[in-house]
């Protein structure tokens, strides 16, 4: 299997979160060796049962979307796209709960409400939001809506 962001790895902000090893990148997180809560991003111990005892989990990359919203103004830092007020583009954001039962608050690629419905299946990928001061895209993961990916094209 071909290596999908070799060039993106080094300006991925969030290298930490994911694995793409074995194909399309998937999230990580841990899972309390005692109870079973998974954690996202991973943590050191649980805030459950207070077990230390810690697993790196596989949190997949398919989920459902839970809530969201469209963030129509530039954040403050640290969010660093490279943006100013009068270049920003307005984007998604949502809780995607994964199978494990985890939410996990991410980017989406839609920012169009009426492509948004609580419940609808999303899948995890990987996309520039930004620039650096010289020019280069700055990627970080976001879920796009799962019948978007299997039609295979953006009619965005
Ligand atoms: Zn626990």
């Amino acid at each position: 299997m071909e290596e999908r962001m070799p060039a993106h790895q080094s300006r991925l902000a969030c290298s930490h979160l994911l694995t793409s090893s074995d194909g399309p990148p998937r999230l990580i997180g841990s899972r309390c060796r005692n109870c079973g809560e998974v954690y996202f991003a991973a943590g050191e111990g649980c805030t459950s049962c207070r077990s230390t005892s810690m697993d790196s989990f596989d949190i997949g990359r398919e989920g459902i979307l839970w809530s969201w919203t469209i963030q129509s103004f530039l954040p403050k830092a640290p969010y660093n796209s490279g943006e100013t007020e009068a270049d920003f583009k307005p984007y998604g954001v949502g809780y995607v709960e994964m199978p494990s039962g985890v939410k996990i608050e991410s980017r989406l690629s839609v920012a169009d409400s009426a492509k948004l419905k609580i419940g609808m299946s999303m899948t995890l990928a990987v996309e520039p939001y930004g620039k650096t001061p010289d020019g280069e895209g700055i990627f970080t993961f976001v879920f796009v809506p799962t019948q978007q990916t299997m039609e295979g094209t953006d009619n965005g």
